[in-house]
């Protein structure tokens, strides 16, 4: 059950394949530093999945949060290379679901992330769906019916919302291209994907659910989509390994 409440942004730092261990672990050392205790603003880091560990152990105790980037939807088994949901508990506390490199590099279809979603939630973990259209889509004018695909099918087999659950708007063409969307135009997309929530779970969970707007948000720009009202924080990658840069992102979402 999820109770309608004010909604407290949350800033996610996507690290994707990068960072060595010695200067993931520096990353995570220094944004402890910085953003433990920071109010109005939930920070949740998604290291690649060898660093995990790591990230658990220097944060354990602060207000950060570890996600990771991606699970598989079999708890455990003949499967290898892939993690099982299940093997992340007690480290992770969210997992990142539908990443349109996901999508797109690895081809993961709307099916396969409604497996991941289903499996991440049997293992008590909290998922963070993304979602957006390629530009292909846009140019089309089927961005809605794209975004209502990938959530359904998402959410697929889920029948209420899942505590805690966070939706990342990524429309593709603004993914790591230095070409943010507007504010105006996210702020459409966050809200439309707000009512498909409260169209499947009713308005509480509409409500409640936060909705990050992720491609190309920097310390510049952050602002302006955080005084959108339907955008509860970012999805940041590019400038997540920059530990100025997003601290200032998430004192940006503090403040709004
Ligand atoms: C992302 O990877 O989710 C992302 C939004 O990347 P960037 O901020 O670099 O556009």
């Amino acid at each position: 059950m999820v109770s309608p409440m004010a909604r407290v942004p949350v800033v996610g730092g996507n690290w994707k394949m990068n960072l060595a261990r010695s200067a993931a672990r520096d990353l995570l050392t220094t944004l402890r530093g910085t953003l433990d205790g920071l109010e109005g603003v939930g920070v949740l880091l998604f290291p690649p999945a060898p660093w995990l560990g790591d990230a658990h152990d220097v944060l354990e105790g602060s207000s950060l949060r570890v996600g990771a980037q991606n699970a598989y939807w079999e708890q455990k088994g003949a499967f290898t290379g892939e993690v099982g949901p299940a093997m992340l508990q007690g480290t992770a506390t969210h997992v990142l679901v539908g990443h349109s490199e996901r999508r797109i590099l690895f081809g993961e279809t709307v099916w396969e992330t409604g497996q991941k979603m289903r499996a991440v939630c049997a293992a008590g973990l909290t998922p963070v769906l993304a979602v957006g259209e390629p530009l292909s889509d846009r140019r089309s004018g089927r961005t809605e019916a794209g975004l209502r695909r990938q959530l359904t099918e998402g959410m697929r087999g889920i029948t209420s919302m899942p505590e805690g659950f966070i939706v990342a708007y990524e429309p593709v063409w603004a993914i790591g291209t230095g070409e943010a969307a507007t504010p105006e135009d996210a702020q459409a997309r966050c809200k439309f994907l707000r009512g498909l929530i409260a169209e499947r779970y009713g308005d509480d969970a509409g409500e409640a659910v936060r909705i990050q707007y992720g491609g190309s948000v920097n310390a510049e720009n952050a602002a302006s989509f955080f005084a959108q009202p339907d955008i509860d924080g970012a999805l940041v990658g590019g400038a997540s390994l920059d530990a100025d840069a997003f601290a200032a992102i998430c004192r940006a979402a503090a403040a709004s």
